[in-house]
């Protein structure tokens, strides 16, 4: 696959819309050395960074923490139309996107990487993808830089995907107009874990899924609100039972709401408890 920058579309004689063949490098210029480097592949690259660029993924951007470059697919269309999209093999609603110029995206995406030298992964955001979770955040945010293909219509072709070892995730058991939004929701899971993003560290460790449980309730001023009160332990200064009441409303609160998350957690947990069990029944025999 051509890894050079795209042909300039041909003129006909008509305003041909003018899409940029360059990624839209957003604040780039401030980026440290070790910034996280986002590539996001997109018919809509106006949609970024959008609401990544408020609050803390924001502020984390400006200080050159991270990168975002938004890379329109549709200038490696190669026809006047710039067709991006052709009708699904054996029929059936609705439009694909077409395997030629996806690849040369890809392409060209891949090229940029290797300037920057990380061996970065490629996510396709798919309904039929893995779902996201925040061990596979943790891995990402771990690494150097991700690219990010969103797809339109009734998705990409199936050997771009193959061919390019492209790692499809969903968000969930829904269907999105376009990948976009997916991205987007992933790159906020992952850049609020790069070092440096949350002003306190220790606020990632105790929150829910780090540890295989929903996080405990929170509470603050007033100490009663219209009535309600404060649980009376989170007031009495002992940081030993207060840890004791969240781990054990974290449980309560998994074991009701999510079963799936609790029997992981149950599960994780048997073989602690067996030996647990085993030494006990060990030095039970002893004695
Ligand atoms: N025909 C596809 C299917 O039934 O699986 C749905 C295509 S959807 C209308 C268009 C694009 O939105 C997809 O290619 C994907 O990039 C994105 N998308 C939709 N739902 C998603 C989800 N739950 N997670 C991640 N991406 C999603």
């Amino acid at each position: 696959m051509a890894m050079s920058e795209p042909p300039k579309p041909r003129s006909h004689g008509m305003i041909q819309p003018r899409a940029s063949a360059q990624a839209r490098p957003l604040m780039e210029n401030r980026a440290r050395p070790n910034a996280f480097q986002a590539q996001v592949l997109t018919l809509f690259p106006g949609m970024f960074p959008g609401p990544l660029e408020e609050g803390l993924t924001g502020k984390a951007l400006k200080d050159g923490l991270w990168t975002c470059e938004a890379l329109d697919i549709r200038r490696f269309a190669n026809d006047r139309h710039r067709t991006v999209d052709d009708t699904p093999a054996g029929g059936g609603p609705g439009m694909v996107m077409k395997p030629d110029i996806v690849a040369k995206a890809l392409d060209f995406a891949a090229k940029k990487r290797i300037e920057r030298g990380a061996g970065q992964p490629v996510i396709y955001l798919s309904p039929r993808g893995a779902p996201l979770t925040q061990s596979r955040v943790a891995e990402l945010a771990a690494g150097t830089g991700l690219t990010l293909l969103c797809g339109r219509y009734e998705g990409v072709d199936q050997r771009v995907l193959d061919a390019c070892s492209v790692e499809e995730i969903s968000l969930g058991d829904y269907v999105l107009t376009g990948g976009e939004l997916a991205a987007m929701v992933l790159l906020d899971a992952v850049i609020r874990l790069r070092p440096g993003v949350l002003g306190n560290a220790a606020s990632t460790e105790d929150e829910s899924f780090s540890r295989g449980l929903l996080e405990h309730p929170h509470y603050t001023r007033p100490q009663v609100w219209e009535g309600h009160g404060i649980p009376e332990v989170l007031l009495s200064g002992n940081h030993a039972r207060i840890a004791q009441w969240r781990l054990d409303q974290a449980k309560a609160l998994t074991r009701e709401r999510r079963p799936d998350l609790w029997a992981a957690y149950e599960a994780e947990k048997a073989p602690e408890r067996s030996d647990a069990e085993n030494s006990a029944e060990k030095a039970g025999k002893k004695d």
